[in-house]
């Protein structure tokens, strides 16, 4: 293989999971932060609400501001070394630390065509939540990129979002994961040619549990990519999830279990072979080309 064509091989799957109710049970600030500081959950979304509804602020900073500027943050400050112990309490849903990222890289490892084509798997999320929490979690080692909220530290203290991930603006790291420019300094604006992009939208999945994951399922789906929506495996379908199978914003829902023999594994598999085996016929199309390109 050239050096060009290895460069444009896009022969990279990306898994892109939302955390909060879909790796993880819940919310990472009430697990952590919350617990820590005897916060009552209800009072402290009250108050971040009714800065969104009261003073106009967008929902994401309204949280962020309030763990820095609330009476009980002002006494006693969150720390980047405090948020990333709290991330140890982070609970997942099954199978998410017991084996779940080393089952599958296994799985793709026994197919041949994998081999042939020297496919690789990478994994991502993109968060409202913290950064600070997720570099500390326990599965931090398997993922080549998070993106979420963060703040700007001074002394070892928040002062300042530095970054802020809402809904809406979830979709920008889609891209960035997309055309290969993962640091936030480098400019996604620019027009690069599908060929050129790292990891085409084809060969994504997007794994969300709700209507927060909705422009980023549609945007990947749109663009020919997979989207596969998951809800708490002790509840009964969410009607939000059943909404997004309707709508076509996700092709498949399962329950949020990672274990091996689960159906958001065993769907999760089917969508890898699809994806696999159409980056083969692709690899196989374009030899025919180039073949025939230097024999006309
Ligand atoms: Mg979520």
């Amino acid at each position: 293989m050239s050096k060009e064509s290895e460069k444009n091989a896009q022969n990279i799957i990306a898994i892109v999971y939302d955390f909060d109710g879909t790796l993880s049970p819940g919310n990472m600030q009430e697990e952590t932060i919350f617990k820590a500081y005897g916060i009552d959950k209800k009072k402290f979304w009250a108050k971040s609400q009714s800065m969104v509804t009261r003073k106009g602020y967008e929902k994401t900073l309204a949280y962020l501001k309030l763990l820095i500027d609330d009476p009980v943050f002002k006494k006693r400050p969150l720390t980047k070394h405090k948020l990333r112990e709290l991330a140890k309490q982070v609970p997942y849903y099954p199978g998410v630390n017991e084996g779940y990222f080393d089952q599958l890289n296994e799985f793709l490892r026994s197919l041949p065509e994998v081999h042939e084509t020297g496919i690789t798997l990478e994994h991502y999320i993109i968060s409202s939540g913290l950064q600070e929490i997720l570099d500390g979690v326990s599965i931090r080692k398997y993922f080549k990129k998070i993106y979420a909220c963060e703040y700007d530290f001074q002394r070892g203290r928040p002062i300042f979002p530095k970054l802020v991930i809402n809904d809406t603006n979830k979709t920008q790291f889609l891209f960035r994961i997309n055309k290969g420019k993962l640091k936030l300094s480098e400019s996604i604006n620019e027009h690069m040619p599908e060929r050129e992009r790292r990891i085409p939208f084809r060969n994504m999945i997007y794994v969300g549990d709700g209507i927060t994951d909705v422009p980023s399922m549609t945007v990947t789906q749109k663009a020919g990519g997979n989207a596969i929506a998951v809800y708490d495996p002790a509840r009964r379908v969410p009607r939000a999830v059943k909404a997004m199978v309707a709508e076509h914003r996700a092709e498949h829902f399962a329950p949020a279990d990672f274990r091996s023999q689960s159906l958001f594994v065993k769907i999760l598999r089917q969508t890898l072979k699809k994806i696999i085996a159409s980056i083969v016929y692709r690899s196989s199309a374009e030899r025919s080309s180039d073949w025939v390109r230097r024999h006309m």
